[in-house]
């Protein structure tokens, strides 16, 4: 049988103390739903009177940017511009012309891996409330979908996008969340607040401390929700997102399909489990986990080789687990004891 399956959207696990400290402090935490998942804001417990406006101005930012993000809502910028494949230019606000340029930027600098123009494959598959094909699709229809994606036939003006051909479509799935997380942290920090966490479905940002030391994430045990295999520091303002093969995923002739789709093949990538990324800003971090996880982790240490601010944990999907990380992440990341013999640090690439 086949069904599209989600599992549980928390992929990252706020651990709000660190043990060493002597004195529990909590930090005032709200969640609610927004763009398709959970987003939380947290603040230290010393700044809980801050909650409701900063839970007011989050909210405000990823009600907007749903509104001109998102491929489900009609009236949005990417389901206008996706109407308009093949036909004209449309114009585009100026958080989505943002959106676009940073999207192009990311499939630039991974040679394609990270695409905005893979909606057409991520339909195709069965994602995003699309059919699920009942058995493994032929190689030739693979291919019909994959000639309809490519990043360089979306172009952009001033103020204006364009799908060059027929039947193209931009899908954000692997960035949008990363980008509202920065726009939102961004807004809280210029009015004041300067020790904050926001989180959008994992993608997250902090700034400041929560009291006792940074703000500490936890990494999600791929194979097991229930656990952790870590826990990462953000020091800075820095962002952390994840990119996995347990939330979303397809089961055709019984087998699982994840919801990363390798544009240079069109086919779903097999063998990763996951990939965590911190990075500067949450957008890179969005972006960077989702292209990858498309890479696995030899090419995609050698891309991070060439980005010092830039750090991974790679999961391959095989058993025993081994959290193989980037030199950069062993000051960030503290594993469970269960798991330290389980860490390699890759070594840098030339
Ligand atoms: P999540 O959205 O679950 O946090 P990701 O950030 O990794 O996970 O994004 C996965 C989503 O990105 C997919 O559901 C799809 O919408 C989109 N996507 C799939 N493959 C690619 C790809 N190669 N490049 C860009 N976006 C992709
Ligand atoms: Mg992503």
């Amino acid at each position: 049988m086949n069904r599209t399956m989600a599992a549980t959207r928390v992929c990252a696990l706020l651990l709000c103390c660190a043990t060493a400290c002597t004195r529990r402090s909590k930090p005032a935490e709200r969640s609610w739903p927004a763009m398709g998942t959970f987003a939380s804001v947290a603040l230290p417990e010393a700044d809980a009177e801050k909650l409701d406006s900063c839970v007011t101005q989050a909210a405000a930012v990823f009600n907007e940017l749903t509104g001109t993000l998102s491929v489900f809502d009609p009236k949005s910028d990417i389901a206008t511009l996706n109407r308009a494949a093949g036909k004209k230019p449309v114009p585009v606000s100026s958080a989505t012309h943002t959106m676009l340029s940073l999207s192009l930027e990311y499939a630039a600098v991974t040679g394609g891996c990270f695409d905005p123009t893979i909606g057409p494959l991520v339909r195709f598959w069965g994602f995003h409330h699309a059919e699920v094909p009942a058995s493994l699709p032929a190689r030739d229809d693979v291919q019909a979908a994959l000639r309809l994606c490519g990043y360089r036939h979306l172009k952009l003006k001033r103020s204006a996008a364009f799908l060059e051909q027929p039947g193209m479509a931009v899908d954000l799935g692997g960035i949008a969340k990363g980008f509202a997380v920065d726009v939102c942290f961004d807004k809280l920090l210029a009015r004041n607040v300067s020790r904050v966490m926001v989180n959008l479905g994992g993608n997250i940002r902090a700034a400041g401390s929560p009291g006792n030391g940074p703000w500490r994430v936890g990494v999600r045990h791929p194979f097991d929700g229930d656990s952790i295999v870590g826990v990462i520091r953000l020091i800075g303002g820095q962002a952390v997102a994840t990119s996995g093969n347990y939330e979303r995923f397809v089961t055709i002739e019984g087998k699982r399909y994840a919801h990363i789709i390798d544009p240079r093949s069109g086919m779903p990538v097999q063998g990763m489990a996951a990939v965590t990324v911190v990075a500067p800003t949450a957008v890179e971090a969005d972006a960077l986990s989702t292209a990858l996880f498309v890479m696995g982790t030899r090419q995609g240490c050698a891309l991070l080789s060439r980005r010092s601010e830039t750090h991974a944990i790679f999961v391959e999907d095989q058993k025993p687990l081994h959290l193989r990380i980037t030199p950069g992440m062993q000051a960030l990341f503290t594993p469970e004891p269960a798991f330290a013999h389980s860490v390699r640090v890759l070594p840098p690439t030339p």
